[in-house]
């Protein structure tokens, strides 16, 4: 690092010498790494363009209409868009899903009837999906209020555990749900490895059975999705990974056609489907996201690898360790004390473009159990696909860290979540 640059972080960031000199350290003990984020990160690149090209994405496409959204060219672009990159029959993309949360759910309630049967089989899902299924909190309308009958089966040191999915599922068995990202949870993401072998295992034994990823923080990491190795139908957050910062809001859902029909009929109406629904311009913002994602998503995996590694060598404990295969943008970092997590977080807002002269505090998030603190400056509310980092108030105090839109923001964020707990005595150099 030149001078000039280390004089930008001692003077306008008040960066201590001894933390700037430890961050460059440990960068360079990780740079071999980005060759294979930039060649996993190639390979999307042209997987997008292709897809774009091969849709025959016009300028036309960025017009929209009103109303009921009839003949929203754009829209049915962007749909078959995903379809071609997810390499599936159909896909649903709505700036009108309001979240990951929201696309799984449809995905679930779409596709699940009164007595079916859904089977978790990578541990419990994400917190609010577990309101949502009705196993958490009072909320009204749960999947279980409507009959479903619900199971799950814990990871068996950090795998699925294929013996028991198999004792398990049953003719009454509708859908097995896999969970691809850590979520708030202290295990590794599954890989699309484990997720092939997984869906494999199933099939030797039953080809009925609905094989659903929550692909929310995953998209773009491999050169495969989970729809590439069987899955039959997967969904995620727009102001994650495949929004590639720029998409304003919404989610998706991408699989076989009969399965996208009912989750569309779930979103607008039986009988009205994928065909309505305005995408109120977004278009085009959600076509530059997903241009960008996969550059976009490589550069916060190196500034995940990096905290990691300076993380690790402090002697925490750190979610992926610097050397296992990731297959998701999040650092978990086991902080051990709720003033470490809270200076994180204050460093990482304080990074920010945004909003950088606010404290984060916990505080009561809906659908979320525990309190939440949460560092997020973005230039799109609450995504997390900028420079973030949240953790739930409770033992053993893990802080999840992720995205970031250049590898040079995260270091910033790093740089200055360091200082921070350096002054105040909360790490020792
Ligand atoms: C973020 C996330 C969700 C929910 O997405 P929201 O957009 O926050 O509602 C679900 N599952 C996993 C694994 C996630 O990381």
């Amino acid at each position: 690092m030149k001078e000039i640059t280390k004089n930008i972080l001692r003077k306008e960031y008040n960066i201590e010498d001894k933390i700037i000199e430890y961050v460059i350290g440990k960068e360079k003990l990780i740079i071999e790494k980005f060759k294979e984020i930039n060649e996993i990160k190639e390979y999307n690149q042209y997987k997008v363009i292709k897809a774009m090209q091969g849709n025959r994405l016009s300028s036309t496409d960025f017009y929209w209409t009103t109303g009921y959204g009839y003949g929203d060219i754009g829209r049915e672009k962007v749909e078959s868009i995903y379809a071609s990159v997810f390499n599936t029959e159909d896909a649903l993309v709505r700036p009108t899903i309001a979240s990951g949360t929201h696309a799984i759910t449809l995905t679930l309630s779409g596709i699940l009837r009164p007595g079916d049967e859904l089977v978790a089989i990578s541990g419990p899902p994400y917190d609010t999906l577990q309101k949502v299924i009705g196993v958490k909190g009072n909320s009204q309308g749960t999947l279980i209020e409507y009959g479903v009958v619900y199971k799950e089966i814990p990871l068996l040191e950090n795998k699925i555990d294929l013996e028991t999915v198999r004792e398990t599922i049953s003719s009454k068995t509708r859908m097995v749900m896999i969970q691809r990202s850590t979520g708030y949870s202290d295990r590794r993401a599954l890989t699309i490895d484990e997720i092939e072998e997984t869906i494999e295992s199933i099939r030797e034994y039953n080809n009925e059975v609905i094989i659903m990823v929550d692909n929310c923080y995953g998209e773009f990491i491999e050169t495969k999705e989970p729809t590439d190795v069987g899955a039959d139908i997967i969904a995620g957050s727009l102001i994650k990974n495949p929004g590639g910062g720029l998409a304003l809001s919404g989610g998706y859902v991408a699989g076989k056609q009969d399965l996208v029909e009912r989750v569309a009929n779930r979103l607008t109406a039986p009988g009205l489907g994928k065909d309505c629904g305005l995408s109120f311009g977004t278009s085009r913002t959600t076509m530059q996201g997903l241009f960008l994602a996969p550059h976009i998503v490589s550069e916060a995996l190196k500034g995940a690898l990096v905290v990691a590694k300076a993380y690790k060598d402090l002697g925490f404990r750190v979610v992926p360790d610097v050397d296992d295969k990731r297959s998701d943008i999040i650092q978990a970092v086991e902080l051990l004390l709720p003033e470490r997590v809270s200076e994180f977080c204050i460093g990482i807002q304080a990074a920010s473009a945004v909003d950088s002269y606010v404290t984060p505090e916990a505080w009561d998030m809906p659908g979320y159990e525990d309190k939440v603190i949460m560092a997020a400056g973005g230039f799109i509310e609450g995504s997390s696909i900028e420079l973030s980092a949240d953790g739930p108030m409770r033992e053993p105090y893990y802080v999840y860290y992720q995205g970031g839109l250049t590898y040079e923001h995260c270091k910033l964020g790093l740089l200055i979540s360091l200082n921070n707990l350096y002054k105040k005595d909360l790490i020792s150099l």
